[in-house]
């Protein structure tokens, strides 16, 4: 797997079942799940689908949630900046 590393530190690494995607979701995802365009968006009834409606596979809810919530900085909710580093791609 190529080396996927956080702009904060985070290293993905074996041993942890932690993913980037993963941490920049935990950074970027506020609580109560409500994105920018207002709606709610976490994991509804429907196994691997969004309450808004978009998924179908946890690869996809992963990618839509990330691409809702990681605002244009980059600056999650701790105050700390995350960007994918190095030669991971999504
Ligand atoms: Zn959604
Ligand atoms: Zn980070």
């Amino acid at each position: 797997m190529a080396e996927a590393q956080c702009s904060c530190g985070f290293t993905e690494s074996e041993g942890t079942d932690e993913t980037i995607g993963d941490h920049l979701f935990e950074a970027f995802a506020p609580d109560d799940g409500k994105g920018p365009d207002g709606k709610v968006h976490l994991e509804g009834e429907a196994a691997l689908y969004c309450l808004c409606g978009a998924g179908g596979s946890a690869p996809e809810l992963d990618a839509h949630w990330l691409e809702l919530f990681t605002p244009a900085d980059s600056v999650g909710r701790d105050g700390v900046r995350h960007e994918r580093c190095g030669r991971f791609r999504l």
